[in-house]
């Protein structure tokens, strides 16, 4: 993981800015527990996981250790458990997934962070919500008792040259301006983009939480 750090380093200084203002989330689908928790002992800031089932056996003994996140698309009959379980739900991109969201939170007292999830590249097969309606979707959203909006996500173009995904998130840090033009705690807030295979170009473009899995615990099976 020391290689990874230098080169987030690296990359943050190519952007001006240092590199322990970029957090290091490990994505850890298909990863087994104790490879989690040697990575949580090499010091990674944050883990994701993007299925409820898998969280709920592995990332449980994690809560309070490391803040957890949902990185995964969230199916409405899963919401309940998610707020249970995870600090942060990165994939939100609909107003009315907030809004059970913000339902389930206030009935437990707690507020939940989320983070628009945003189709920056506008392949069909992607979740997120389409730039245009990502200010509406957060504005709204930051009005529900129980949330509390404080990032933006988005995966990168899976096809594509350099080109296409240094546009993608750079449009993502574009719309965290925009939004912050109303919505003033968004300006500090979180650009989560950034994979194995992207993640220099991510945090070049600004990035400040990158989301990696196979960087750290090697290529998943099948
Ligand atoms: C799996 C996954 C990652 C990490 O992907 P790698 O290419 O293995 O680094 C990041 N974000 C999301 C949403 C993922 O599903």
């Amino acid at each position: 993981m020391g290689e990874l750090r230098q080169r987030i380093d690296e990359a943050a200084l190519r952007s001006g800015r240092r590199g322990r203002e970029v957090r290091l989330l490990a994505a850890t689908k298909q990863v087994p527990p104790e490879r989690i928790a040697e990575a949580v002992a090499a010091g990674v800031d944050a883990l994701g996981e993007n299925r409820i089932q898998e969280a709920r056996l592995k990332l449980a003994p994690f809560r309070g250790v490391r803040p957890l996140h949902m990185i995964g698309h969230l199916q409405r009959n899963k919401a309940k458990a998610a707020v249970e379980l995870f600090d942060v739900v990165e994939s939100v991109d609909s107003l009315a997934l907030a809004q059970l969201l913000s339902r389930l939170a206030s009935d437990r007292g707690a507020s939940l962070e989320i983070y628009i999830e945003v189709n920056t590249s506008g392949e069909p097969a992607k979740h997120g919500v389409d730039p245009a309606g990502a200010r509406d979707l957060a504005m709204s959203a930051a009005a529900l008792p129980g949330l509390a909006v404080t990032g933006l996500m988005t995966v990168g173009p899976l096809a594509g040259d350099e080109t296409a995904v240094r546009r993608a998130f750079r449009r993502l840090r574009e719309l965290r301006e925009e939004i912050a033009a109303n919505l003033a705690e968004l300006e500090r807030g979180t650009l989560s983009m950034g994979m194995s295979g992207d993640y220099e170009i991510a945090v070049e473009e600004g990035s400040n939480l990158v989301r990696i899995g196979t960087g750290i615990f090697g290529p998943r099976a099948g």
